[in-house]
């Protein structure tokens, strides 16, 4: 079966061939780093690392390369031309620190809330600000060409120069005009250009360049950093749905007008996530960082299932119940994957195996159909809990989890009462006598330290069970 992907450019699910056979070449839009990650950023993220081990999963070798933002990114950034602060420094200013500060803060961050998602390393992180002089010879290659000019030590693109401007995002120049809420900007030849290079004395940060001392644009940082990575035209570029249009153009614009060869082969683009039915913001009090969450003592599981369980084409409605309901499903993952381990192959489980391989690639080749590859791995579970499956199933499992990442082979499985060392036993039993005496305000206390060390009891028909929460 063909592995195919929806392209953003064409509009239509292609079948995905990379430019070097064997070989994908991935740039994935990475954070700017102001801020702690929040879980809209991470459904980008996760996708980008599903599709990574998907692709791995199908014996391709992947070169990932996920870029840091850590300057040019202003707080307005949905016009080609972003104005306002740039975010760093407005995070740098709001907390006293300095940029460099920040962005080191929120890198380390970024990196240890992408561990907890279970996020493979990229190939590379590249730095915006460790990579000024790749962008600045961009410029001067852009100005040399005749797509962009200066004009008092910045530098714009010519937005008229390039032909393709729009393709992407299905705008024309003109629609883009007539849409945009333009600043008059006595500099620029077309209020549609957008800045590459901007002299500023009051950006903090600042570098030397050809047309004097300034700071880079944010769009220019990804042509630059991919072009040196991975090439002038690579195979796979990822991002958030509001990446399109201005960041993905403004990409296409540079990097196309810079070698005249085309820049990305597959666009895939991620939907946004809804909070409780609604847009997440700050101010509607729907906004969850990762960490936020995992303060509130979520299995960081849950949240990684949750995030990767919708089509990432459609969107996802976050929910808190939602994250409860995951972690019901990660410990029927966890059970299941005991049954197994203990259990014993038979003729039905072998057959099902075969039926669940051909089931979870077909859909997952058809531009990653999560929920279809989730619906049959579930079946196929249910099926073998009833009758019965050993080694064969459970590596199956294990195999598929190369491409879910949710660590199926550590997931603690119930166990009895008798199972547990001296000092809990004695908490579960001594619960199960309150509860027999309909105590059950004191029994909650029970339990309730037993959570907190870290220990969560479930009541069956055949008594308690209980297991160890991993953080
Ligand atoms: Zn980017």
């Amino acid at each position: 079966m063909a592995l195919r992907f929806y392209n953003t450019l064409s509009r239509k699910k292609e079948t995905f061939r990379p430019l070097k056979k064997g070989i994908v070449k991935m740039y994935n839009c990475g954070p700017t780093v102001y801020d702690f990650a929040h879980i809209g950023n991470f459904r980008a993220y996760v996708f980008a690392d599903l599709l990574r081990r998907y692709l791995e999963y199908k014996g391709f070798r992947v070169k990932q390369v996920m870029n840091i933002t850590d300057v040019g990114h202003m707080s307005i950034d949905d016009d080609a031309d972003s104005r306002g602060e740039d975010k760093i420094e407005a995070s740098a200013r709001k907390q006293h620190k300095t940029p460099l500060e920040i962005s080191h803060f929120y890198t380390k961050a970024f990196i240890e809330d992408a561990k907890s998602m279970n996020l493979m390393k990229p190939m590379k992180m590249p730095k915006a600000t460790k990579h000024i002089k790749e962008m600045t010879a961009l410029v001067q290659k852009l100005i040399k060409k005749g797509h962009a000019y200066v004009v008092n030590g910045s530098v714009y693109y010519d937005v008229g120069s390039f032909k393709k401007y729009g393709r992407l995002s299905g705008n024309s120049i003109e629609q883009l005009r007539a849409g945009a809420r333009l600043e008059v900007n006595p500099e620029k030849k077309n209020p549609l250009d957008f800045a590459l290079w901007i002299s500023n004395p009051k950006h903090v940060m600042q570098w030397d360049s050809p047309w004097g001392r300034g700071y880079p644009g944010w769009h220019i940082e990804c042509s630059a950093m991919s072009m040196k990575y991975l090439g002038d035209t690579i195979d796979i570029h990822t991002g958030g749905e509001d990446n399109i249009f201005p960041h993905h153009e403004c990409e296409i614009a540079q990097s196309e007008g810079a070698t005249g060869k085309p820049f990305v082969r597959y666009w895939l683009h991620i939907r946004h996530l809804m909070v409780n039915g609604q847009k997440m913001s700050k101010s509607k009090g729907n906004f969850y960082t990762l960490r936020d969450l995992l303060a509130k003592g979520y299995n960081p599981k849950a949240i990684r299932y949750l995030l990767l369980s919708a089509h990432y084409r459609t969107r996802l409605n976050f929910t808190e119940d939602g994250v409860k309901k995951a972690e019901g499903l990660i410990r029927r993952f966890g059970e299941f994957m005991e049954n197994m381990r203990t259990g014993k192959d038979n003729a039905k489980s072998l057959r099902a195996i075969k039926k669940v391989n051909k089931e979870f690639e077909a859909a997952m080749d058809d531009d990653l159909n999560m929920p279809r590859a989730l619906a049959s791995i579930f079946e196929f579970m249910r099926n073998l809990n009833k009758s019965g499956g050993g080694p064969k199933a459970y590596q199956t499992m294990i195999a598929f989890d190369s491409v879910l990442g949710l660590g199926l082979s550590d997931i603690e499985a119930w166990k009895v009462a008798k199972d547990a060392e001296p000092e809990i036993r004695k908490l579960i039993k001594k619960r199960e006598e309150l509860r027999k005496t309909n105590k059950w305000s004191e029994a909650d206390k029970i339990r309730a330290a037993l959570t907190k060390k870290g220990i969560v009891i479930e009541d069956t028909e055949k008594g308690p069970r209980w297991r160890k929460v991993k953080k």
